[in-house]
Formats: structure tokens, C-alpha cells, sequence
């Protein structure tokens, strides 16, 4: 029998030729402000049992054929009956409406999916730069053994609470001059969950949990950036009662490496040459994240120079290749002299000529690419 006779469409506020999805989102969006554990309007529950009627109907091609055609009346001659159901168990309609909880987390604690759990670790950037595994502690409330996460001891079982008959929530009606005020509140009885223990478990003391400290070798990709996280699903802390456990966010820091700036994939770093290296010429060996490799300089080589060391920079994190590695020259200036080489440097100076210090063609192009 339908507890109402307004029209479906109306109370959805959708048109008569809305299709699945419009009907579908209507609906939500009503359920959401109706939802007696949300709304404090007096009529709410009435209001959000018509809802939940009319997308019943609508949302089936068979029923709403029948509604369309022959109203009101053809549901009921065609046997038609919406669900019965008690608003303790709506978050379950819910979840066979759509899959999923329309309340959030928390709504049902019964089901409650367990808590998220953060941690940290900090790895050196030639770690990142290889990926490394990691042994991660981290405290998790896992569930008691003993009796199985219900929180009774073994041999005997949680029973029904009586306050709420099991429902885990209570009606709680407040009478003010405006009317009566219904709202659904979680049983203060059994906390929601709608059974209570009345022989508590030795080893959680009925909380049906326990807290365990626990390692996981975790996986760090290489290519990792500082402040990324990496998910381990369902390693958390232990859900309420047959809920899923949550998951752990461990937060990687890629400890700065005074060596190197990284840049995205790139790195940066500087090399030192002595004026007569720079002017000479030589060889040095220079650091980058796979080790050290020996470099070339050339006679002439000057402050600002930029070599590219390609695909030695950082690996793309889950991609293919590797960022640069740049190495930025700078020529050191003496800064004490003696007097001999002081002698010996003005003797120099009285030798330069005009081409000494003249720059090669394409200098200012090197010069611009140090800035790119
Ligand atoms: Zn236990
Ligand atoms: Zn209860």
C-alpha cells in the first residue's frame, strides 16, 4: 500500500521525462537534506519515506511504466508495495541504492571502517633516486583475537541492547509549541552498535581491539618527490565490528642532499675550478646521484659555464627516462697572493694581448642557457 498519493514526480521535482540519472541525482540530493539524522524539520521523516517511495518507483522501468499509465492506481493493482524499512537501517538502503554510504563514515558505526593511520620516513635523495625499500613501525589498532573483534569473552556472545532493541539508534521525540520534533539519535546504550558485551573479553577488555605495533617493508619508488605519500590499503587501524580497516599514509621526506638541488627530474650542482684549472684546462671528477663521474674541462673554460650530464638527473617517478643533471662551472679567484705570485701574475698581465680574454662566438648563447 503506498503512504502517499501526491505525485512521484513532483515529490522528486524532476520531469516526467527525466532520465536514470536525473531521477538517480534528485533523489540524493533530497535523501541528503531529508535524512532524519540530518534534518530538523518536524515533517522530515514523512517528507524522506515519500522520497524514498517515489525514486522506488521511478527508478524501475517496470513500475514507473505502470505509474505513468495508470497512476497511483495501476501500482497497486500491479501489487506494487515500497520497502518497509526502519530508519536505523537506511544507511544499508543506501549502500543497495548506490554502493556506497550516503552518511559518510560514522553514520553507521556498526560497519565503521577503521581509521587512517599517518607516519612518516625520511629518505636520503640517491635513495630516491634508486627507489628503496623501507621497514615502516607504525601503532595499529588491530582486531582482538581472542574473541574475534566482538569484544566478548570467548564462549559467550554480545547480546541484543535492550535500549534500542538492536536498531543502534533511539527515536527521540522532544514536544515543543511548535509540534513534535523526531530525531534519530546513536543508542547511548550500546553505542550504535546495537549489541552489547556483558561478558567483556581479558584480553581487549571488550573493546574487541587491540593496539599492536606494527612493521610493513614498504616499496618507495624511485623518482620520489619530497612530501609524497604512499598508500597501503587496508593496513590501518582495524574497523568497528566487521568494518574494513583503513588505510596508512606514510609521508616520505627526501632529505635535502647539500650536494644537490633537485628541481622536478632535474638536479643542479656546482663545480669548483681553480683560475689556472679554467685556463688550462683539466680533469675533475664531480658528483651526481649514480656516483661520481670525471669531467672534462677545456682550456678556456669560463664562470657561468653549464654542462649537461643528460638523463642523470632523477628518474620520472612512475614514467620512463631520467631528468638532466646540470653542473654550473665557477672559476675561484685567489684570494691571498704571495709576493712571488703576485710578481708572477702582473708578469702575466704585462703579456696579455688581444686575444687573451676574447670570448669565443656563441658566449652569449652559453651565457643564456644557464638561465633556461
Ligand atoms: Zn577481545
Ligand atoms: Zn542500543
Amino acid at each position: 500500500m503506498a503512504t502517499t498519493q501526491r505525485d512521484y514526480y513532483e515529490i522528486l521535482g524532476v520531469d516526467r521525462s527525466a532520465g536514470e540519472t536525473d531521477i538517480k541525482k534528485a533523489f540524493r540530493g533530497l535523501a541528503r537534506t531529508l535524512h532524519p539524522d540530518v534534518s530538523d524539520e518536524p515533517d522530515a521523516e514523512e517528507r524522506f519515506r515519500e522520497v524514498v517511495e517515489a525514486y522506488e518507483v521511478l527508478s524501475k522501468p517496470e513500475t514507473r511504466e505502470l505509474y505513468d499509465r495508470y497512476g497511483h492506481a495501476g501500482l497497486q493493482s500491479g501489487g506494487f508495495t515500497p520497502t518497509s524499512f526502519d530508519l536505523g537501517s537506511l544507511s544499508d538502503l543506501f549502500a543497495a541504492f548506490f554502493g556506497d554510504d550516503l552518511f559518510g563514515v560514522g553514520a553507521r558505526p556498526r560497519r565503521a571502517r577503521g581509521a587512517d593511520v599517518g607516519t612518516q620516513i625520511e629518505i636520503e635523495l640517491v635513495e630516491a633516486a634508486k627507489g628503496v625499500t623501507r621497514e615502516v613501525p607504525f601503532p595499529v589498532t588491530v582486531s582482538c583475537d581472542a574473541c574475534r573483534g566482538s569484544g566478548a569473552e570467548p564462549g559467550t556472545e554480545p547480546v541484543t541492547c535492550s535500549s534500542c532493541g538492536g536498531a543502534g539508534r533511539v527515536q527521540q521525540v522532544s514536544r515543543t509549541v511548535f509540534g513534535e520534533f523526531i530525531r534519530a539519535q546513536t543508542c547511548s546504550g550500546c553505542g550504535g552498535s546495537g549489541r552489547v558485551v556483558e561478558h567483556p573479553c581479558q584480553s581487549c577488555a571488550g573493546t574487541g581491539r587491540l593496539v599492536e605495533e606494527r612493521t610493513l617493508e614498504v616499496e618507495i619508488p624511485a623518482g620520489i618527490h619530497d612530501g609524497q605519500q604512499i598508500r597501503l590499503s587496508g593496513e590501518g587501524h582495524a574497523g568497528v565490528v566487521g568494518g574494513r580497516a583503513g588505510d596508512v599514509y606514510v609521508q616520505v621526506r627526501v632529505r635535502p642532499d647539500p650536494r644537490f638541488v633537485r628541481e622536478g627530474n632535474d638536479v643542479f650542482s656546482t663545480v669548483d675550478l681553480t683560475m689556472t684549472e679554467a685556463a688550462l684546462g683539466s680533469t675533475l671528477s664531480v658528483d651526481t646521484i649514480d656516483g661520481e663521474v670525471e669531467l672534462e674541462f677545456e682550456a678556456g673554460t669560463q664562470p657561468g659555464d653549464i654542462r649537461v650530464l643528460r638523463g642523470r638527473g632523477m628518474p620520472v617517478l612512475q614514467g620512463f627516462g631520467r631528468g638532466d643533471h646540470r653542473v654550473l662551472v665557477n672559476v675561484q679567484v685567489p684570494r691571498r697572493l704571495t709576493d712571488e705570485q703576485q710578481a708572477l701574475l702582473q708578469e702575466f698581465e704585462r703579456k696579455v694581448g688581444e686575444d687573451t680574454y676574447r670570448a669565443d662566438e656563441g658566449f652569449f648563447e652559453k651565457l643564456k642557457s644557464a638561465f633556461r
